[in-house]
């Protein structure tokens, strides 16, 4: 039971990782380096490309992670870990659920990122989270 619910929340959270898998396709073709960690596919950018990708240290789709080297993926595990469950929850509602958030947080006069209520939760900034510590 236990691992149909889990390949469930795989097959919910799967447009988005397929998003994320080709956003990653170049990056791979480039020699980026994939691993599968703890049910979720990492990928390390290949340091020709670290460059064009320095505005994020990195970022979720899905069940897949896309971080600009391995230093990145390692200091942002835990966040990344927060949105993959952000994923697991909203599948792939999770694109509009986000964008809603961040334009609500731009017309009350707040930052469109850090503001944004799941990247609070990433950020353990959320009511939600600090509950559950
Ligand atoms: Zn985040």
């Amino acid at each position: 039971m236990r691992r149909f619910r889990l390949w469930g929340i795989y097959l919910w959270a799967s447009p988005a990782s397929i998003c994320g898998l080709i956003l990653a396709l170049p990056l791979l073709v480039l020699g980026a380096k994939l691993q599968h960690f703890d049910g979720v596919l990492e990928i390390c950018a290949p340091s020709c490309c670290a460059q064009w990708i320095r505005r994020f240290g990195a970022i979720t789709f899905g069940h897949v992670v896309i971080a600009r080297d391995a230093k990145q993926m390692v200091a942002l595990r835990a966040h990344e870990r927060v949105h993959v469950r952000q994923y697991a929850r909203w599948g792939i509602l999770f694109f509009p659920l986000y964008l809603a958030s961040s334009c609500w947080q731009l017309l009350n006069g707040r930052r469109f990122y850090r503001d944004n209520c799941f990247e609070r939760e990433a950020y353990g900034d959320a009511p939600s989270s600090r509950s559950k510590r």
